[in-house]
């Protein structure tokens, strides 16, 4: 605590009376944390009289359309000049829920390599973060970004910056990384923090039918086809693994972030302890890992054989295999792992 203090003082020195141009970057294919974290951190610090542009690597999902602020996102990938002016004139780099800079594309990482004067500062969650930051905020017991940049606005500039915008756009990426407040790391404290939004104007109930109550019909029939069609169980039922095609997904009109939350449904059966889906782009298969409490550490299992990484309970990687390669990878792993290690 005392540490996190003490490097609240030193970023207050660098952002608090404002006049800095700063960088807010978050990772590809930004979810609701890495949306809602750096909305409300670019806002704070934009108030506090810097220059903040906000970038993200590509487009959000549409169902986040609703976050106060969305539109004001530089998306590198339709604007690219503006976002390397940006990181190029940039003081300050913040880099939100994003534990290692390869989860930008590397148009944006040769621009922050190439300014070597800017201050580079994380601000995130995610275990095993590289060390090339010059302040880190990295807090992997902490449920979500939105709540590290809770506790970091309430010691350098106080809870009462926040209006009922920023408290709606933390309490989402609170939301949506906790499972509706459903999986781990949920702390007397992070129960306070939410105490704190609901005094600057919070109303969860908006915020749970804007992110849940939001799909198109397409999304939920492809819902229903994964789980009738594709859900294949192994190990016992103890694992579950879902592969879509890029074929299937236009069949069903897939936009980004369609897929959100599929992974989940397989751990509402007894006995499943660790899910995976395998969504095909057209240059990788984005692989998404889920398990249930402490036996199986989707962490190691993403880092040893997919070269991705995350949490305990939740953790992603890519695979440059065909789908079919990936599945067969993924079944030989799963084996080795639950029955070796
Ligand atoms: P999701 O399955 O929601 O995309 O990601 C779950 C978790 O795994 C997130 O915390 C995310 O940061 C992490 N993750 C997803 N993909 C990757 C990846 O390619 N590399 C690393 N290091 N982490 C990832
Ligand atoms: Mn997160």
């Amino acid at each position: 605590m005392e540490q996190f203090r003490q490097k609240a003082a030193e970023l207050k020195a660098l952002v608090g009376s404002g006049g800095k141009k700063i960088v807010v970057l978050s990772h590809t294919n930004p979810d609701g944390d890495a949306i809602g974290s750096s909305l409300t951190w670019g806002h704070v610090l934009q108030g506090a009289g810097n220059d903040v542009t906000c970038i993200l690597p590509n487009r959000y999902p549409a169902f986040l359309n609703w976050m106060e602020g969305i539109d004001r996102f530089v998306i590198a990938k339709e604007n690219l000049d503006v976002a390397q002016k940006a990181i190029e004139q940039a003081e300050i780099v913040f880099c939100l829920d994003l534990n290692t800079i390869e989860r930008l594309d590397e148009t944006l990482c040769a621009a922050i390599e190439a300014n070597t004067t800017a201050k580079r500062i994380l601000i995130d969650h995610h275990l095993n973060p590289p060390t090339y930051y010059d302040l880190m905020f990295s807090y992997p017991e902490d449920c979500s970004t939105s709540f590290v940049v809770y506790r970091l606005v309430c010691e350098i500039f106080g809870v009462e910056v926040l209006d009922k915008s920023d408290a709606e756009n933390l309490y989402t990426g609170i939301m949506t990384d906790t499972g509706n407040l459903s999986f781990s790391s949920l702390t007397p404290e992070l129960f306070r923090a939410i105490a704190g939004l609901l005094e600057r104007g919070l109303e969860i109930q908006k915020v749970n039918v804007a992110v849940y109550n939001a799909f198109t019909a397409d999304r939920v029939r492809l819902l229903g086809y994964t789980l009738n069609k594709k859900m294949t169980l192994i190990e016992n039922n103890t694992v579950s693994y879902i592969a879509l095609s890029e074929r299937e997904l236009r069949r069903f009109n897939f936009q980004l972030g369609d897929s959100e939350g599929f992974v989940n449904y397989p751990l509402t059966i007894t006995g499943v302890k660790m899910s995976a889906i395998f969504i095909e782009t057209r240059k990788f298969i984005r692989v998404s890992l889920r398990s249930r409490g402490d036996e199986v550490d989707v962490n190691v299992f993403a880092r040893k054989y997919f070269n991705g990484g995350g949490h305990k309970n939740a953790a992603g990687g890519r695979s440059y295999v065909s789908l079919a390669e990936t599945v067969d990878h993924f079944i030989r792993s799963a084996s080795e792992f639950l029955n070796h290690c």
